[in-house]
């Protein structure tokens, strides 16, 4: 099959079964037109209707390995830094097209069973041959293109205490029983970004570390979404309006859900880690999946950043701000943080290597050092864009003002140096839905807590940043004798 197009996206959406719980409704009918959805699946759709394009399928695609056929390269494992430069040029093409506002374009977990399976021996034989399912698990997905979702989270009930420990040891998805057909999982799993997708990766977190009373949680699957017993329940979607009235809300909300396993058999071939807090807990490391998912989500921050750029610049010019050398300053900020995120990327590529898997990999110090500021950056973008949209964020009327018999006083009102009304209106509505809306909102979120928790990140990389050259260059100084 290989590298599908909107089209068959949306037919699998839609004649996928799957329990996908919004408000007090199981979605029975067609995903890809259901309000909290259509938005977003048409807006991938747009994404993989990329990859058929002629002047872009070389470079969203390449052949397949084992069948010859065109498959999408964020499966590419690369070998080499050319490999590598395909690689980043393609998901900046992916993310330039929502502005970065989609966080999870198949992308980012295609990066991560990529890396994984290419790292198939961290896995080992033992047990059901999980080396052998991780092979077989990332063929499956690249040569049928399937969408993946992940979770990695137990539900927030009680953080003082483990999984084990909380009230209901089945809060969180765990073993029951292991039975010849597979292994039974119960519990939830927070939070599930894209419940559109095809598959669900579970995984351990990046962040949060486990110990022998949690060898029951200690496990890594995936399954598909139509399993039995598997349930998604939505949050409220930020998709409501017009794209006029919501111009990335409208297109972009990929929904998050928390995912219910009512006693689901993970079939064998799909067990990739089970009972093994030891594993879990070097998992994404050993395998050097979370530096190609740090590296996907690097490039689709630039692209953010980027967009911000062009943005905030815009409103200040469409109102005659840009003069102002305060707003210069906040503009050039932004500027700054861009031109910070794409060195970033230069220097991981640049200073790239052959990981212990074969994989030409990413230097992790630009990588990580990225993944560790952007939740300090992601904020200030909405700091600038307010500080510079001023009251112009409130002056947006739903766009039925537009064909009201006000129309001739807001066309005189809220025109600008450089847009009429109407122009005028749209601009501040997207800046507006970057800054400040519920869709904005989640952004903010998103980018402070996508990648873990920030806290506990900073205080891994903290220990795990060679500061000793610079401690002896400090020594060196306090010895010196002359
Ligand atoms: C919009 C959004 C989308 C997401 N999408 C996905 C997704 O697609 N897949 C997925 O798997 N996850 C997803 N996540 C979840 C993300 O992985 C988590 O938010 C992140 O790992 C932090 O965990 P938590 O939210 O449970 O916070 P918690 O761990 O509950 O932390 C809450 C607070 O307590 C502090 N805290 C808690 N425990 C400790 C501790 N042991 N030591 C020190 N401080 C502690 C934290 O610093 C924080 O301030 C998403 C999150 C958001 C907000």
């Amino acid at each position: 099959m290989g590298a599908i197009d909107g089209r068959q996206f949306l037919e699998r959406l839609d004649s996928t079964p799957r329990e996908l719980w919004y408000g007090d409704e199981k979605i029975t009918g067609a995903v890809s037109s259901h309000p909290a959805f259509r938005g977003a699946a048409k807006s991938i759709a747009a994404l993989y209707d990329m990859q058929a394009k002629p002047e872009l399928r070389d470079l969203m695609t390449y052949r397949s390995p084992t069948s010859g056929e065109p498959v999408g390269t964020s499966y590419l494992q690369p070998r080499t830094k050319e490999d590598l430069a395909k690689r980043t040029a393609m998901m900046k093409v992916w993310a330039n097209y929502s502005g970065g506002v989609m966080g999870r374009t198949a992308d980012y977990l295609n990066s991560c069973v990529m890396a994984m399976a290419a790292a198939k021996e961290f896995f080992g034989m033992e047990g059901r041959g999980y080396a052998t399912n991780i092979q077989s698990y990332y063929e499956h997905v690249r040569e049928r293109e399937l969408l993946l979702t992940h979770t990695l989270i137990n539900p927030q009930s009680n953080r003082a205490v483990g999984p084990s420990k909380q009230a209901d040891p089945f809060i969180a998805a765990r073993v029951v029983e292991k039975g010849s057909e597979g292994v039974t999982i119960r519990g939830a799993r927070m939070l599930a970004t894209l419940p559109m997708a095809d598959e669900i990766m579970v995984f351990p977190s990046t962040v949060v570390r486990s110990g022998q009373d949690d060898l029951p949680y200690s496990i890594a699957f995936a399954l598909p979404v139509s399993t039995r017993g598997l349930k998604f329940v939505c949050r409220e979607s930020f998709s409501t309006g017009s794209a006029y009235d919501h111009p990335l809300g409208a297109r972009f909300d990929e929904q998050d859900a928390v995912v219910v396993f009512d006693d689901v058999v993970v079939p064998w071939e799909r067990v990739f880690i089970l009972e093994d807090p030891e594993k879990a807990n070097r998992v994404s490391e050993a395998t050097d999946a979370i530096v190609f998912m740090a590296h996907q989500a690097t490039v689709r921050e630039a692209a953010k950043v980027e967009f911000v750029a062009g943005l905030v610049t815009l409103v200040a010019e469409t109102i005659g701000a840009d003069q102002f050398p305060q707003v210069q300053e906040k503009i050039s900020e932004i500027l700054l943080s861009e031109e910070m995120m794409k060195a970033f990327i230069s220097a991981s590529e640049a200073n790239a290597h052959v990981n212990k898997w074969g994989l030409m990999t990413p230097d992790y110090v630009p990588i990580n050092s990225a993944r560790n500021l952007w939740p300090k950056v992601a904020p200030s973008l909405s700091v600038v864009l307010k500080q510079i949209g001023a009251s112009g964020l409130m002056a947006i009327p739903p766009e039925e003002t537009l064909g009201s018999k006000i129309r001739p006083d807001v066309d005189r009102y809220y025109q600008a140096r450089t847009a009429d009304a109407e122009e005028r209106i749209g601009l501040f509505k997207l800046a507006w839905d970057l800054a400040g809306s519920s869709f904005a909102g989640r952004q903010d979120l998103y980018e402070r807590f996508f990648f873990g928790d920030p806290v506990r990140m900073a205080s891994a990389y903290y220990s795990w940043y060679d500061k000793e050259p610079y401690k002896e260059r400090v020594k060196e100084l306090l010895h010196r004798k002359e």
